[in-house]
């Protein structure tokens, strides 16, 4: 089966981002990108069911700047067999990018469709959603596990206080959620080898798909600075300060 994994360009997790003076959003300028965790565990499953030899083909598909080829040939490295690129520098909704994918879905056709549960700088939690809405494809969001039987997929789901297992009719969509597997590092020999993979551009008007976004980020701010926290001596001290000062009890 062919496997499609769509991977975003995000801040690296362990960077402190600073919001832009103007709140229009978070400062980009020099700092460093990766691919982001969600979407590293996406692919990391993928290369284990190409293991199995279960899938046949990896297709990695990111929407981005041009920079976003870096992420994609880490994906490479760590397993895709081709990489596709739509190229696009405005910011996108999350429906402008489902759309997208679906477009990309159309041409490919694969069977099965992984991406993250979420993109750590946006926190959206919604474009593998609605890419199975406008594929009409069955879906199982925040996966810890996969399992290929047939024509279905049985996906054990995260959900409040326990596990849900559903089956998925193929094609499916997927996401991933932190537990379903610990992503390996990319060796030095893939990297290079991940240089000579195909990597495909596309543009938006290629894929015939209109970009206009429906939603406008109005400001975005830090959280507010917390004050300093005191040590107090005594059990009865902290008793009365919950009680008096900060009046929780
Ligand atoms: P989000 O809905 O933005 O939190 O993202 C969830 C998942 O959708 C990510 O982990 C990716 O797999 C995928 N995704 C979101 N944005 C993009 C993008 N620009 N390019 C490729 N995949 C994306």
């Amino acid at each position: 089966m062919k496997i499609l994994v769509a991977v975003k360009r995000v801040v690296d997790y362990n960077v402190k981002v600073r919001v832009k003076a103007d709140q229009s959003g978070v400062e980009l300028a020099n700092v460093k990108m990766a691919l982001n965790p969600f979407c590293e565990i996406a692919v990391e499953e993928a290369v284990r069911l190409k293991e199995k030899g279960i899938a046949s083909e990896i297709v990695v598909v990111s929407v981005g700047p041009a920079t976003a080829q870096e992420q994609l040939r880490t994906a490479l490295a760590l397993g895709a067999d081709r990489a596709i690129l739509v190229e696009s520098s405005d910011e996108l909704s999350s429906l402008a990018v489902a759309r997208l994918l679906k477009a990309v879905v159309d041409r490919e056709q694969p069977q099965l469709v992984i991406l993250g549960k979420q993109a750590i700088d946006s926190d959206n939690n919604q474009t593998g959603q609605m890419l199975a809405a406008l594929c009409g494809f069955a879906q199982g969001t925040f996966a810890s596990k996969v399992e290929v039987a047939g024509d279905s997929v049985n996906v054990t789901r995260e959900i409040d206080g326990g596990l849900q297992t559903v089956a998925l009719k193929l094609p499916a969509i997927v996401t991933t959620d932190l537990r379903l597997n610990e992503p390996r590092y990319a060796s030095l020999p893939n990297i290079m080898k991940a240089k000579k993979k195909p990597l495909d551009l596309l543009t938006p008007a290629a894929l015939g798909v209109s970009t206009a976004s429906t939603l406008k980020t109005l400001k975005v701010e830090a959280p507010a600075a917390r004050s300093a926290g005191i040590k107090v001596k005594s059990v009865a001290e902290l008793v009365e300060k919950l009680k008096n000062e900060a009046k929780v009890i």
